[in-house]
């Protein structure tokens, strides 16, 4: 009997969670003796076939073209599997919502922007989920590599596939105290100041020491890798159940830990909240539809 077919498709992303794939090493073979790979940015083919039991794919829809192969994808996958928070969640990229298309082609190409050159850009950063219907998410920017493993092997062999759905801090090896904060100056330093603490005690919630850490509303499954470095927490895995805003989850925890009307003193509250997950936020896009031919 012939194995089932595997395709990895890249869209508007770094490549990083292809990266991130390779990083299984040997792994690999494992996955290679399950599956043929039929295309991918690793063996260099051209089109997507129109049929694919197992298509991965990674990144945003940011332009025309990439909304054309992410279509074509679906069209082909028996499994579609999103990987990556620019493909589950719109990612970094997505932060680019917040402001013009005009004004966003202005800065990153200045006069050049009627280049017949450039990709046309759609007015807006996209989650796949905007477009089409995916069977198995993993968030993450970049994903754990064990993490990307897992959700292809389930893919490739019809096996449930399941994310963690606690938060990051049941897995942060950080002794959390109270959790509580009753000082203005942990918000007007926020993580800005991260760079500035002449001491971070190794073994205590950052959150509790005034850093901005997005711990409580983000999906464990990182091993919390940042925070046992000393870093706060991004959010990059996105919220524990993809139904829940991160931005509104932090909103919502920070207003329960903080003294009345502190919110207001983190700077950039938005940025802070939605860092990977404008796309899929309520927050309102702007839309430059105007400026949106850009070709
Ligand atoms: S999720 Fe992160 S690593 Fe993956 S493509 Fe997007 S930016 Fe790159
Ligand atoms: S450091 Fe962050 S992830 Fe760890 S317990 Fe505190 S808030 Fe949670
Ligand atoms: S600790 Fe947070 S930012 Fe760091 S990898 Fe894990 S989810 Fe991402």
């Amino acid at each position: 009997m012939s194995k089932p077919t595997l395709a990895t498709v890249s869209l508007g992303g770094c490549e990083g969670c292809h990266v991130a794939l390779l990083d299984a090493h040997e792994g690999l073979l494992d996955i290679l003796g399950m599956a043929d790979l039929v295309h991918s940015p690793f063996n260099g083919t051209e089109t997507i076939p129109d049929r694919v039991d197992v298509v991965m794919v990674e990144g945003a829809v940011t332009t025309e073209e990439d909304l054309r192969r992410l279509r074509a994808c679906r069209a082909a996958a028996g499994t579609l599997v999103a990987i990556g928070s620019c493909a589950v969640l719109g990612g970094i990229g997505g932060l680019r919502n917040l402001s013009p298309l005009s004004q966003v082609t202005h800065v990153a190409f200045g006069d050049t922007t009627k280049s017949p050159l450039l990709p046309r850009l759609l007015p807006n950063v996209h989650a796949v989920t905007d477009y089409v219907a995916v069977d198995i998410s993993v968030a993450g920017c970049a994903p754990e590599t064990e993490l990307v493993v897992a959700a292809l092997v389930a893919a490739i062999t019809g096996q449930p596939h399941e994310l963690p759905r606690r938060n990051l801090c049941d897995e942060c090896h950080r002794t959390k105290n109270t959790l509580l904060m009753h000082s203005r100056e942990f918000v007007s330093d926020a993580v800005y100041a991260l760079m500035e603490l002449d001491h971070i005690d190794e073994d205590s919630c950052l959150l509790e020491q005034g850093l901005m850490c997005m711990g409580p509303m983000t999906r464990e499954g990182c091993g919390a890798k940042c925070t046992a470095m000393n870093v706060p927490c991004r959010g990059c895995s996105g919220p524990s159940r993809l139904d829940f805003e991160s931005g509104g989850k932090a909103v919502d925890a920070l207003a329960a830990i903080l003294p009345a009307g502190a919110l207001m003193y983190l700077e950039d509250l938005i940025g802070t909240g939605y860092r990977f997950t404008m796309p899929v936020s309520v927050f309102p896009a702007i839309v430059d539809t105007e400026e949106s031919d850009n070709g």
